[in-house]
């Protein structure tokens, strides 16, 4: 069969080749990790670092079509490789997505709302910045953050020069946004193929604590005039940027039913991982239909559904809790996933489990008084 190549060898590369696994491809990964979620499954891994050319080079000898896993992979070394194998996603896209500045710039161009932002150069701008904003405000690095890595919330006029300070040593350009009281985090994951077939997934309930995902809430507890509105816009995004494959969509909606885009990832999303469970196609199946040039599967919701995130700290109690499921209410089905990352280390993503339900509070409810999730 054809041989699919990744660039990144973390989770979303292994659930990627355990889905096209099973539709006949085989999976070839560069990591500069051995041994990687993604290497330990994968028909071959190629150890080095993501900017090494020669190894890209190498990985695109033995692969049909390369796709990605994560977005700060080197464009210029993605635009090299479409020379020598077929990239369907390109370059663009991820250039746009690596920078704050221009992903924000691209929302608004397909007519989205972001939040209020400013381009930073000095410390003077941000005292602009935050005059005109108010606090609080949040600034963040351009490029390289996530889960709330390079970013500050500016909470009283005192921490400017400190928050200029600590985030300039990044060396990229930074952005202020103006703070967004958001009543909902949600996110909505699109898929486009290079036919231009557009589908978005059920929109998700983002639930973060300090900054990490830890639960998916699908249905979302929002109307359904929002959960319609945030489905066209991350339509809507996908198409304006011409992506191929998986564009998730993060938003604010606030009080008075107001969406503002957050950021967008130009692949697989943890918010996306109850698909796996509990969508007639999960989000790995769609992104390899749509790199191989395949129609898009169906993406309903087959049942409610609670995904919540397993970190390094939740590990031990998990596997204990596994041996006989303890107090799990008949009506819920525990869908365990692990990655196979050897070192549990605290906040570090180590698996997930998707709660099938007939009442999504009610699951919520059973994670919050679960051991698991205590520590
Ligand atoms: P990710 O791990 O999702 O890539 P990230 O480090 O790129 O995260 P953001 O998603 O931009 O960071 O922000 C992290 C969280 O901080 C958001 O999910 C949200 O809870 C909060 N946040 C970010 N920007 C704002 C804002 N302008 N107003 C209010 N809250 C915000
Ligand atoms: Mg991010
Ligand atoms: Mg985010």
């Amino acid at each position: 069969g054809s041989t699919i190549g990744v660039l990144g060898g973390g989770q979303l590369g292994r659930m990627l080749a355990l889905a096209g696994r099973a539709m006949g491809y085989r999976f070839a990964t560069l990591d500069p990790t051995p041994d990687s979620p993604l290497g330990q499954i994968a028909d071959e891994q190629i150890v080095a670092p993501y900017h090494d050319a020669e190894a890209a080079r190498k990985l695109a000898e033995r692969s049909d079509v390369i796709t990605y896993e994560f977005e700060n992979v080197d464009a210029g070394v993605a635009a090299m490789l479409m020379s020598e194998s077929y990239v369907p996603q390109g370059s663009e896209l991820l250039y746009t997505t690596q920078h704050r500045l221009r992903e924000k710039r691209a929302i608004e161009a397909a007519g989205v709302q972001v939040a209020p932002y400013r381009e930073i150069r000095s410390v003077e701008d941000l005292q602009d910045g935050v005059a005109a904003f108010g606090t609080p405000c949040v600034l963040k690095t351009a490029t390289g953050g996530y889960d709330g890595k390079g970013q500050w919330v500016i909470r009283s006029v005192d921490e400017i020069a400190e928050a200029y300070e600590t985030l300039a040593r990044a060396k990229t350009e930074l952005v202020l946004e103006q703070f967004i009281r958001f009543e909902k985090e949600l996110s909505v994951i699109a898929a486009r193929s290079p036919r231009g077939e557009v589908q978005a997934f059920p929109v998700s309930e983002n639930i973060h604590v300090d900054n990490i995902l830890h639960l998916s809430i699908v249905p979302a507890r929002i109307s359904v005039e929002v959960k319609e509105q945030a489905e066209r816009v991350a339509a809507r995004i996908a198409e304006s940027l011409g992506a191929i494959g998986l564009l998730a969509v993060e938003m604010f909606l606030t009080a008075d039913g107001e969406l503002f885009v957050n950021e967008l990832a130009p692949r697989p999303h943890n918010s996306g991982h109850y698909t796996m469970d509990a969508c007639r196609t999960s989000q790995f199946e769609q992104h390899v239909r749509a790199v191989c040039n395949l129609p898009l599967g169906p993406v309903e919701l087959l049942t409610p559904v609670v995904m919540a995130n397993i970190l390094g700290e939740h590990v031990a109690p998990l596997l204990e809790w596994m041996e006989d499921e303890a107090g799990l209410p008949e009506e819920i089905a525990a869908k365990v996933h692990l990655y196979g990352k050897h070192e549990a280390k605290a906040k570090r993503k180590m698996g997930h489990v998707n709660l099938l339900t007939d009442d999504v509070e009610k699951a919520i409810r059973w994670v919050e008084q679960s051991p698991v999730w205590k520590a």
